[in-house]
């Protein structure tokens, strides 16, 4: 293939080439001496990255990161189990989906489409119900929703009994704010596709130390997903050795460019994004204020569908997603998560110009804002 396709979608995202290259590193024992080393580093790079108290572990498992939302519920909630969860669209309610299959009893708070959840409400409702677990989405890619896990975290955290704040991060870490340990997050979830950097098929599994108390030594059903031996650097199975090259790798490139620039420039990503959207004539699903950096979910004008703009931007070179849920049939959504800079989504706002209604005025406003924000950095 001469032209690979350009990708905005919230996973998969670009690789970067040097994670290319290192996925190619020979195999070998991945007992010897090489891999160990790898396989001691990648956890220790993750927790600093994560901001993990000292006592914090990290396990790599070779699951997509739906594999991680169940090996969350397994390690640490036993059939019979009441948690709470806490949902703002298809991914909170898919992990409300993997514990019910874990034979745990779920209590839901479920908000409308394009809200992001309210902590005093949360609040409110573990005052009435004690649970064992809240269940949270940090970024929900359905909606393009930033929900605010700080504010969740740092009030539950001053309880006296508290129930373990357990987090689906897969596309928010690491291209947004995390700090597990001041926000008390007890167990996070991320997956190499998205702001990794890296193919699908590694997933991560962060506990804190207090969460570690909270590890089930014995759990009826659980086997593979067992966190006790990742967690200790053990493989009792065999590792994906390859991508454990390659999220090394890319490890060592987020160190490189370092958070707060990362964290910018995803928020600027999605600034343009926006700007661009209200001028093209297409309707912002999420306030300014719950905007995701990593995802943005635009509600197309009644004249197109999803369907129309995907196969039209893929004939030009560019993939975007589709709408979920209740918004199948009414928007995209463009990813700007990971290995995405402002001349990749320009290339990808410029194509789906040529198909939108208002495709010149969507591109000049857009423009407007980076330029605003070039010309306030000095960057231009
Ligand atoms: C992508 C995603 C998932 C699912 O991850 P898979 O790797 O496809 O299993 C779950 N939650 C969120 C928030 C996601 O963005």
């Amino acid at each position: 293939m001469l032209f690979p396709p350009h990708i905005l979608l919230p996973g998969p995202t670009p690789v970067p080439y040097a994670v290319q290259q290192a996925m190619l590193t020979p195999l070998s024992d991945h007992r010897g001496a090489v891999f160990q080393e790898v396989a001691r580093r990648v956890p220790e790079r993750i927790k600093q990255l994560l901001h993990m108290d000292p006592n914090g572990k990290v396990a790599v498992m070779p699951t997509s990161g739906t594999g991680v939302l169940e090996a969350a519920i397994q390690n640490f909630f036993m059939p019979g189990d009441t948690v709470l969860s806490v949902e703002t669209g298809a991914f909170g309610e898919r992990f409300k989906t993997v514990a019910e299959h874990q034979g745990v009893t779920v209590q839901a708070i479920t908000y409308p489409w394009g809200q992001a959840f309210s902590p005093a409400e949360v609040l409110d409702y573990l005052d009435q119900h004690p649970v064992k677990g809240v269940l949270v989405t940090h970024n929900e890619t359905s909606t393009g929703v930033l929900n605010p896990v700080e504010t969740l975290g740092q009030q539950l955290k001053d309880r006296a009994s508290r129930p373990l704040l357990i987090v689906d991060s897969i596309s928010g870490v690491p291209s947004v704010p995390m700090n597990m340990q001041d926000w008390a997050v007890d167990v996070l979830v991320a997956a190499s596709q998205k702001g990794f950097m890296c193919p699908p098929g590694l997933g991560i599994l962060a506990v804190s130390g207090y969460a570690e108390q909270h590890l089930l030594p014995e759990r009826p059903g659980r086997y593979y997903l067992d966190a006790r031996p990742y967690l200790n650097g053990n493989f009792p199975y065999t590792p994906a050795v390859s991508l454990w090259y390659g999220l090394d790798q890319a490890l060592a490139l987020l160190a490189e460019e370092g958070e707060t620039t990362r964290f910018e420039r995803h928020r600027l990503l999605s600034r343009i994004t926006r700007a661009y959207a209200r001028a093209g004539g297409l309707h912002l699903l999420v306030e300014d204020q719950h905007a995701s950096p990593t995802v943005t979910a635009l509600g197309l004008p009644d004249a197109i569908t999803p369907a129309d703009v995907k196969s039209r931007a893929a004939r030009l070179g560019l993939q975007v997603a589709g709408g979920m849920g209740p918004w199948h049939d009414r928007a995209i959504r463009i990813g700007h998560v990971g290995l995405v800079d402002a001349a990749d989504l320009w290339a990808g706002l410029g194509v789906l110009a040529h198909v939108l209604p208002d495709g010149p005025s969507a591109l000049e406003k857009g423009f407007a804002e980076w330029h605003e924000f070039l010309t306030t950095k000095g960057l231009d």
